[in-house]
């Protein structure tokens, strides 16, 4: 990417729903050069009244789970009828080379090479904030070429659980009979992020179990408090693999948004979103230009050994960096 792409051109490209154009947006986003982050903010910009068209799933379960599995036939499915989907991954922990076409081939044969879908693996590198927003822009932009389903997934495992949680509409929590995720799930709160909940690998033998594990989780969640009068989590079961139970997970998706869509919180949610996410990037961009400054790198340095000698108080020094910042002085807070 050598050429300094135009914002107005790509933003019109990805707007006509080219995929060259869409793949080249997000690794703007996803670069660590200054000069692509600010082409990718002026491009984003631009779509900005061209996003928010489609329905945000938050994908969760620990690996081994099934998400692969049933990715690939739900969204076969839904572009099936009509749908354009993407599924993008918040993984920071990945060893999973980064744009592995052959992982996600094998990962979702049908899907990856499905032209109503668009696979992207989680940002390689980063902190778990950092891919975490890098993939909401990606979203955004998936959204503005016309994608209107938006999968993204975790590996259940633990905090992106709650990041993701914080950039969709609604979060399905994928389990399986017997893994001992119906604990791990309630230990590590991913449990009380979950809007719906389906025991995968309801199939052959495992039917049977499938619906008890449905049941345990549901008399699990009837003593936790409910988190909104309008929503008790449905428990489904589900199999990936036969497909069974997809359709009525998609109508229970379709609910989810009708209900929240009724009572506002669908937009109130998403307005709290972004500005949290604005806040966010506020808060990256001052740790950007903190460490992008060599002179306030040094100082902050300096500060850090005085501080840590027990020689300077933490909040002074603090003061004496964002002096530098050039804002002026703010108003204490206390
Ligand atoms: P992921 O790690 O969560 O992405 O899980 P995968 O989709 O890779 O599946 C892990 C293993 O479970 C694979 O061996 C799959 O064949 C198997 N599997 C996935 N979904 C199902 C299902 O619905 N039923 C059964 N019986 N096996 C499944």
């Amino acid at each position: 990417m050598d050429k300094r792409p135009d914002p107005e051109a790509l933003a019109d490209d990805v707007r006509r729903g080219s995929r060259a154009a869409l793949s080249r947006a997000i690794t703007l986003v996803e670069s660590t050069r200054a000069d692509h982050r600010a082409t990718a903010a002026a491009v984003l910009d631009r779509l900005a009244g061209d996003t928010g068209g489609s329905i945000r799933i938050g994908l969760s379960g620990v690996p081994g789970v099934g998400k692969s599995t049933l990715v690939d036939a739900f969204g076969t499915m839904l572009t099936g009828e009509g749908h354009k989907v993407a599924v993008l991954a918040v993984d920071p922990s990945s060893a999973r080379t980064g744009g592995s076409i052959l992982g996600d081939k094998t990962r979702m044969p049908r899907l990856s090479v499905d032209p109503a879908a668009y696979i992207r693996p989680s940002p390689s590198s980063g902190t778990l904030g950092g891919v975490a927003a890098r993939t909401r822009e990606t979203m955004l932009l998936c959204e503005a070429a016309g994608f209107d389903v938006v999968i993204v997934e975790t590996m259940g495992v633990g905090q992106s659980e709650i990041v993701v949680a914080d950039m969709v509409d609604l979060v399905l929590l994928l389990m399986i009979a017997g893994g001992g995720d119906e604990l791990q799930g309630i230990k590590k709160g991913i449990l009380e992020v979950a809007d719906i909940i389906a025991m995968n690998k309801a199939d052959g033998d495992n039917a049977v179990k499938a619906r008890a594990a449905a049941a345990e989780i549901r008399a699990a969640l009837n003593i936790l408090s409910p988190r909104s009068a309008a929503w008790s989590v449905p428990v489904l079961t589900v199999s990936g693999l036969s497909g069974d139970g997809l359709a009525g997970l998609w109508q229970e998706i379709l609910r989810f948004r009708r209900v929240h869509e009724a009572d506002g919180s669908f937009a109130a949610r998403r307005a709290e979103q972004r500005v949290r996410w604005l806040k966010a990037a506020i808060d990256d961009g001052i740790r950007r230009r903190i460490s992008a400054d060599a002179g306030i790198r040094a100082a902050l340095e300096d500060g850090e050994a005085a501080v840590r000698a027990g020689e300077r108080a933490p909040t002074a020094v603090a003061e004496a960096i964002l002096d530098r910042l050039g804002f002026g002085t703010g108003p204490r807070r206390d």
